[in-house]
Parts: C-alpha cells; structure tokens; sequence
C-alpha cells in the first residue's frame, strides 16, 4: 500500500467501511510508516465531520487553545480538510467583497452555510 492509498482509504476506514482485508493492509502501512501513523491518529481524535462542523469556530479562534491544537495537527495531516479549510477562507473573502460592495458589513451566515454545505467533504 502506498501513501496515497493510506490517505485514501483512512476516512473510510475510521468510518468502518472498510473489508477486513482492506483493513489489515492499513493497519499494517501505519504500523510501518510513522507518517501514516500520524494522520491516521489525528483522524481518529479529530474526524473530519467534527472538524467540518466547527470549522467556523477556529478560523475565528473561538476555540480554547487545547482543542485549537487538536485541530491544528488534524488539518497538518489531512489533505481532505485542508483543501476544505482553502474553500472555507476563499468564500469568506469573496463573500465580504461582495457584501462591501453591497454596502453591507456582515455576511449572512446562512449564505455561508449554503456555499460551505455544498463543498462538504463526504
Ligand atoms: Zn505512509
Ligand atoms: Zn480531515
């Protein structure tokens, strides 16, 4: 197994949809590969719903400085959420251009949520 099939195949795996074959082939690349070990780790303190779910708290820092870092080595090994949190940033500086040209300070959350919730990660 290589580290593209591991990074591939973790969020399925922690999600248990994997077959036991699949599995093994898994656990045994990170018991191997201390790289792999790491994400799949972070993975499993932090999944990638949770991190979804309060991605808005800590991009505004509104998370107590321990499960900051929690989401800290989640998104350093997670490709997934990384790409997200990319998304995540280009929407809000879109949004707050367009919403300055309207002449409006804030943006509505639920115009956020529907951009975001449509880029979800599955
Ligand atoms: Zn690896
Ligand atoms: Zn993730």
């Amino acid at each position: 197994m290589t580290h593209e099939d591991f990074k591939k195949l973790v969020h399925e795996y922690l999600r248990g949809l994997l077959t036991d074959d699949q599995r093994r082939e898994l656990e045994q690349h990170a018991a191997e590969c201390p790289s792999c070990e790491k994400m799949m780790s972070a993975c499993q303190e932090l999944t990638c719903r949770e991190f979804v779910d309060f991605l808005h708290a800590y991009i505004d820092m509104e998370l107590p400085a321990k499960r900051a870092t929690v989401f800290d080595r989640h998104l350093a090994v997670c490709p997934d959420c990384e790409s997200y949190v990319d998304s995540y940033r280009r929407t809000m500086s879109l949004s707050t251009e367009a919403m300055k040209t309207l002449g409006k300070r804030e943006i509505p959350e639920d115009l956020v949520r529907a951009i975001l919730d449509a880029r979800k990660p599955s």
